[in-house]
């Protein structure tokens, strides 16, 4: 996930951390139900990718070129994909129906999860790799399920909504773009770099063939269990170019991706 502003007031929002509690239940019973799917803002993470590609049964390149909007992320100026709207008046979600709700729940993207939630951080620890997260709510005005009793703590929505694995494949994405964020403007990342971020994080059937196809394992020493993990598992492949992309752009993990010496 990202940093969010708060979408409603101009307000900052009050910080929430996992123990605190708020008011909230969202059910197909709710006046407002769908109505948080129309004239939205998802930016979706690699994993959800993942998950949205397979359940349509598309490849990475075709889900992009049909579901998303390619967007910059200000403040990192690293390339981004929101999903893409139906040009209807509403400007509804491709996956909302009017009556049952969305039709890929299972797999929903990680900010349809967290919604009402948003979460930001405050900052990122480099070399320890600790995140310093806060969480707030989003109250917008159509939404009516603020008006339930029901009672959740930041932690138990969060489990409740399946966050906790996304965000733990995503944290490579995320330490990649609050590093990016965090250095000087004049430190610039080349067109050639973006590419390379965009092909990792978003379209993995290409990265696989990156890896796989081109000079890639002939130049870095990785350890043939690793090569076996990526080649059978994406989500694998995925962290692996994370890791990839931090040890290229920042420096860390270079143990990782040792240059194999010329015979
Ligand atoms: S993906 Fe599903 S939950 Fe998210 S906006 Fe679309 S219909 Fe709503
Ligand atoms: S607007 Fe709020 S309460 Fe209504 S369906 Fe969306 S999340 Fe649920």
């Amino acid at each position: 996930m990202t940093d969010i502003e708060s979408k409603t007031s101009g307000i900052p929002p009050e910080q929430l951390g996992l123990n605190s509690k708020f008011k909230f239940n969202c059910h197909k019973g709710v006046k407002c139900f769908t109505k948080c799917c129309r004239g939205i803002d998802i930016m979706l993470t690699p994993y959800d990718i993942l998950t949205m590609r397979k359940k349509l049964d598309l490849t990475s390149e075709e889900f992009l070129a049909v579901f998303t909007d390619p967007q910059i992320l200000e403040k990192a100026e690293l390339p981004i994909v929101t999903l893409k709207l139906l040009d209807d008046e509403r400007k509804s979600c491709p996956f909302v129906e009017d009556k049952d709700g969305c039709a890929i729940y299972e797999d929903r993207p990680t900010t349809c999860r967290y919604y009402p939630l948003g979460v930001g951080s405050l900052s990122y620890s480099g070399e320890k790799g600790e995140k310093d997260e806060f969480f707030f709510t989003v109250k917008e005005d159509h939404c009516l399920g603020f008006e339930e009793d029901k009672v959740w703590a930041i932690s138990e929505w969060r489990e409740d909504q399946g966050v906790d694995l996304r965000d733990k494949v995503n944290d490579g994405w995320m330490e990649l773009i609050v590093r990016k964020k965090s250095l000087p403007p004049s430190m610039k990342l080349t067109e050639q770099s973006k590419k390379m971020f965009f092909m990792v994080c978003y379209n993995i059937d290409k990265f696989k063939a990156f890896v796989f196809k081109s000079s890639f394992l002939d130049k870095y020493d990785i350890p043939q269990v690793t090569v076996k993990a990526i080649k059978e598992d994406d989500i694998k492949l995925l962290e692996f170019g994370f890791e990839w992309l931090n040890a290229t752009f920042y420096s860390t993990g270079q143990e990782t991706f040792k240059v194999k010496e010329k015979k």
